[in-house]
């Protein structure tokens, strides 16, 4: 029988299903109580719709593999950032032509003296040119913007930080 661990960390994820739930580190602990596996997953986005998603395809997943009682339990603190994908789903991502997101914004420490975004280059996955622009906010789903990039003129999706 697969560990619980291994057939959880296989389970990918609905709006960016080149990644694993482990990659995108969303997969928090698996862990095994009395005979029930209990997984623990911190959601991406605030309010995101894919989480029930996530939930079902766990669940499925490792009823699927044998362990019949399986929890999924929500894991809200600390808030997920995209600083917790991993260097694998990073390479994923550029791979399938999706900008991955850079550094977080630091969410302790100092207040900084100007409320204006830091604005980061974002190159371009198809090319690796700097010279890239937003086009929209919201991609195709919540937690990716559109950018087209001004060497090649594609426009590709990057993976916001967050
Ligand atoms: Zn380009």
């Amino acid at each position: 029988m697969v560990t619980a661990s291994l057939v959880a960390a296989t389970v990918t994820d609905p709006e960016l299903p080149m990644l694993t739930l482990a990659d995108l580190g969303v997969l928090r602990s698996v862990s095994e109580e009395d005979g029930r596996v209990v997984v623990a997953i911190t959601p991406t986005y605030t309010g995101c719709p894919a989480m029930d998603t996530m939930r079902d395809d766990l669940e499925h997943a490792l009823v699927g593999a044998g362990y019949a009682d399986v929890e999924i339990r929500t894991q809200l603190s600390p808030s997920w950032s995209s600083d917790w994908i991993t260097s694998e789903g990073r390479r994923k991502l550029a791979e399938a032509g999706i900008a991955p997101p850079g550094a977080a914004p630091r969410r302790s420490g100092p207040i900084p003296l100007t409320l204006s975004a830091p604005v980061s280059a974002v190159p371009c996955p198809l090319c690796g040119s700097a010279d890239t622009e937003e086009q929209s906010r919201f991609g195709a789903t919540a937690c990716k913007a559109l950018r087209r990039c001004r060497s090649c003129q594609e426009p590709f999706e990057h993976v916001k930080e967050i």
